[in-house]
């Protein structure tokens, strides 16, 4: 914990800075993009881990992920999913359970997907990834304009379109995404060094940069501007998926995975937010299956209708892999919002929240 200098510890609790407590309680939502529900309840896929045509070098990939039990695979792909979720909180969208999470959207795509997600509702109009600012308000946007809220949302994403999803201009949500540097006053020695390094870093993609930059920039604002709300999406998953890289997939996601991690750890050993702050996890679209894997979209890409959610907070009934419990993405907006304190579904018409 930062100290402070002695004369301001002497001050009063009122004259203290207001972002060094967080009142409570707060939310991390957190994306994977195209993050298969197949590989977040089974692991890695035995169709595509042992096809050289998907899985490059594949006796080491197999070495780092495969196992014949299911429940082990899956704890080499996330542990902390497996172990810290899966003890204190809950996972949907394991069909093989009866939990299906479904997209309402039709498209199955990013800005149609991200949209149903943060503004609680599919919109047909949304129909491209277009650098188009979001007519619909997000939760973020929302939960932004409530009392008590100003000032405490921020987003963070790897892929450049993130600005407009989340309407940046209308919204007064500061978004970093894509190859953004950062801005502002105050910024860390690690911000700066984001700074640099970032541009000399090559990504292999155009409007995606690599999610390390996207989760270093994010949690050095979780610890500096102490956010209530922050939205961080990484996007490599998707992206590696549609270049046919499985390992490249599979090494993303359980990257992301300790990166969420880390997350959750500083939040339970930081004042405010320690037991007093929610984790919600989910993604915007699934994948077709088999050979079809690396795309998502219309009925050519079957499956990737299906999303997963996982939930951990303070107080929640742990119940870790959900049976015969159906969720819509649509849901995730309005459950942000409860987990503040707020009721999102006052805002129009948008769906409620997964009861939890
Ligand atoms: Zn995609």
């Amino acid at each position: 914990m930062r100290r402070l200098p002695l004369l301001l510890a002497l001050l009063p609790l009122a004259c203290s800075s207001p972002q060094t407590v967080p009142a409570g309680p707060n939310v991390l939502l957190v994306t994977l993009d195209g993050l298969r529900w197949e590989e977040v309840f089974a692991g890695a896929d035995s169709l595509l881990l042992f096809d050289e045509r998907h899985t490059e070098g594949v006796e080491t990939v197999a070495g780092e992920f495969w196992d014949p039990d299911p429940a082990v695979r899956r704890s080499r792909l996330l542990p902390f999913f497996w172990s810290e979720i899966a003890a204190n909180g809950r996972l949907y969208g394991n069909r093989a359970l009866g939990s299906d999470g479904v997209i309402t959207n039709g498209k199955n795509f990013s800005y149609p997907g991200y949209n149903e997600l943060l503004s609680g509702r599919a919109d047909s109009l949304v129909d491209s990834n277009d650098k188009i600012p979001n007519a619909n308000v997000t939760v973020l946007e929302w939960v932004n304009r409530q009392p008590g809220f100003q000032g405490e949302v921020a987003a963070f994403g790897s892929w450049d379109v993130f600005p407009y999803i989340v309407n940046e201009e209308r919204s007064g949500v500061p978004v970093n995404a894509g190859f953004e540097t950062g801005s502002g006053e105050g910024r860390s020695e690690r911000e700066r060094f984001l700074d640099e390094m970032q541009p000399q870093v090559p990504s292999p993609w155009s409007s995606v940069r690599l999610d390390a930059f996207t989760h270093h920039y994010a949690f050095e604002t979780l610890k500096r501007a102490r956010p209530r709300l922050l939205y961080v999406a990484y996007g490599e998953t998707d992206d590696f998926a549609h270049d046919g890289e499985y390992a490249a997939y599979l090494r993303s996601a359980r990257t992301t995975d300790s990166m969420i991690r880390d997350l959750w750890t500083w939040v339970q050993s930081t004042d405010g937010y320690r037991d007093n702050t929610w984790l919600v996890i989910t993604t915007d679209h699934g994948r077709g299956s088999g050979d079809r894997w690396v795309g998502h979209g219309d009925a050519a890409w079957a499956g990737s209708e299906f999303v997963w959610l996982a939930v951990l907070g303070p107080g929640l009934s742990a119940q870790g892999e959900m049976r015969d419990a159906d969720f819509r993405l649509e849901q995730v907006a309005a459950t942000v919002a409860e987990r503040l304190g707020l009721d999102f579904t006052t805002s129009g018409d948008v769906a409620g929240p997964v009861g939890l």
